[in-house]
């Protein structure tokens, strides 16, 4: 046995901790259990998210839609364009901190329960499952010399992962592109170009993420595995086993007395490495490899139980715990991660609740004035109006403190749900002289049948103090 890694020490982890492998990868034995249970709930509404949000369409249109031809994102009945991007920024870092908090309270569940790549990886392991048996048949089958058995089998099971992959790739491009055309579209063999691209990548990259790479991504690629140990202390609960009651291990007849032969709880029956994806030994500490799937927790109450022993000898446990401590749930970097989450949670939440739902801006003719044929004199503006509602409405447009200006041109006018119009008008000068050279005007949108939604904006009038 190697000496026991801390919690705090996992960035340090042996290279004898990575996953044993054979020609086509490890392979993890079937199990049962609560966690396991857990964890197909919420892949199961993971799918159910992914696959099924693409095809709900809202008010006649996508629900989630980034319309990237025309800069805008579609969620619901709300439409962001480019300057509310920063509200979905915003959403991101909420996300990171939930992310940090999470961690530093329970360790790495957002990789054993909810991260796609292990999500994936779970369905495709299943589908393997399917088509090649349980463990025992498919070590078998690997180290089989090739037959019309096996090339069959190994035929199914790629095409179901391709099958896969290519529902991934078309629904992630479906977030991105309108999805009924696009399907349409690739399934009678019309799609070509940029969107064909982009969906037989993200068809490869599923493939070859979840089917072939599988927990090398976890430990090799991804980012958040590395950085994540820094956010550990001794009180971050963490998949371990407790040495203190395991050891010695051996294996014993049921019922017998254990501690009169000098052995632990342990019985020494490797089911929790049969089960580990990474195919690592709990038993050794905890170790970077660990994804925390809590597979090997499942396998060995299952074990505990055949025993009549106690469930837990593998369980959540946090340093201080197996130390012999209790673990300390309120602790300062938590309740930090904690107070910073709420904060920027009632900021965001103000921050829509006040969002504008139209927005103008005027753009004034780069021509400085002009007379008109009455003789007055007059200035020229483009005027954009973007509705971020999810139904089209219908604005009045009026000059805001403007006397002596008249507004000229249309000044009711209907924008489409989502979409943005130009509106050119002009402002005349009703008074012979001005006031000064250029003089400060407001523009205000209402809608003619929600008075809440307006939208006010400045430009300047130039005039000559002189004619
Ligand atoms: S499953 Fe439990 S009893 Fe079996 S080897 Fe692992 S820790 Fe020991
Ligand atoms: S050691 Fe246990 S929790 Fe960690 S990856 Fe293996 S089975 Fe999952």
């Amino acid at each position: 046995m190697t000496d026991r890694i801390l919690f705090t020490e996992i960035a340090v982890a042996p290279a004898s901790t990575q996953p044993r492998c054979n020609d086509s990868g490890i392979h993890t034995r079937s199990f049962s259990g609560l966690y396991r249970n857990l964890r197909i709930g919420f892949a199961g509404a993971l799918f159910v998210l992914f696959f099924g949000t693409a095809w709900l369409n809202w008010e006649g249109r996508q629900a989630v839609l980034w319309d990237l031809d025309n800069s805008k994102f579609h969620i619901f009945a709300a439409t962001f364009w480019p300057q509310d991007f920063i509200l979905l920024s915003a959403l991101l870092i909420i996300c990171a901190f939930g992310l940090f908090a999470i961690t530093v309270y329970a360790g790495r569940v957002w990789c054993g329960y909810s991260c796609p790549q292990s999500t994936w990886t779970w369905l495709f392991m299943w589908c393997e499952k399917v088509t090649e048996g349980d463990r025992n048949q498919r070590i078998r089958l690997a180290a089989a010399p090739w037959s019309l058995n096996k090339l069959g089998r190994r035929v199914l099971k790629h095409s179901l992962w391709l099958a896969i992959g290519l529902l991934t790739g078309l629904t992630f491009v479906g977030y991105f592109t309108p999805i009924r055309p696009l399907a349409a579209e690739l399934f009678t063999l019309q799609l070509g170009g940029v969107a064909l691209f982009w969906v037989l990548f993200f068809t490869a990259a599923t493939y070859i993420n979840a089917g072939l790479l599988r927990e090398a991504v976890c430990l090799h690629m991804c980012p958040y595995a590395r950085f994540q140990s820094v956010m550990f202390d001794k009180d971050t609960l963490a998949v371990a086993y407790d040495p203190r009651r395991g050891e010695a291990r051996g294996p014993r007849k049921k019922g017998s007395d254990a501690r009169a032969q000098g052995l632990g709880d342990c019985i020494d029956c490797t089911l929790c490495v049969q089960v580990c994806p990474t195919g690592i030994d709990i038993r050794d500490g905890l170790q970077m490899a660990c994804i925390g799937c809590a597979a090997c927790i499942d396998a060995c109450d299952g074990v505990m139980d055949k025993m009549g022993y106690a469930r837990g000898l593998i369980g959540y446990k946090s340093e201080h715990s197996l130390q012999g401590g209790s673990t300390h749930w309120w602790r300062p970097r938590l309740l930090g991660y904690a107070s910073a989450l709420i904060v920027m949670i009632a900021a965001l939440g103000l921050a829509l609740q006040l969002r504008p739902m139209v927005s103008l801006d005027v753009i004034k003719d780069r021509g400085l004035f002009r007379e008109n044929a009455q003789g007055q004199i007059e200035n020229i503006y483009l005027l954009k109006v973007i509705n971020k509602t999810a139904r089209a409405r219908h604005y009045q447009l009026r000059l805001v403190d403007a006397d002596g200006f008249s507004l000229q041109g249309k000044t009711a006018f209907t924008v489409a749900a989502g979409d943005m119009s130009e509106v050119p008008v002009s402002v005349a000068l009703l008074a012979e002289r001005p006031a000064s050279s250029s003089q400060t005007l407001g523009f205000e949108i209402s809608d003619r049948d929600d008075a809440s939604i307006r939208s006010v904006a400045n430009s300047r009038f130039v005039a000559p103090l002189n004619r």
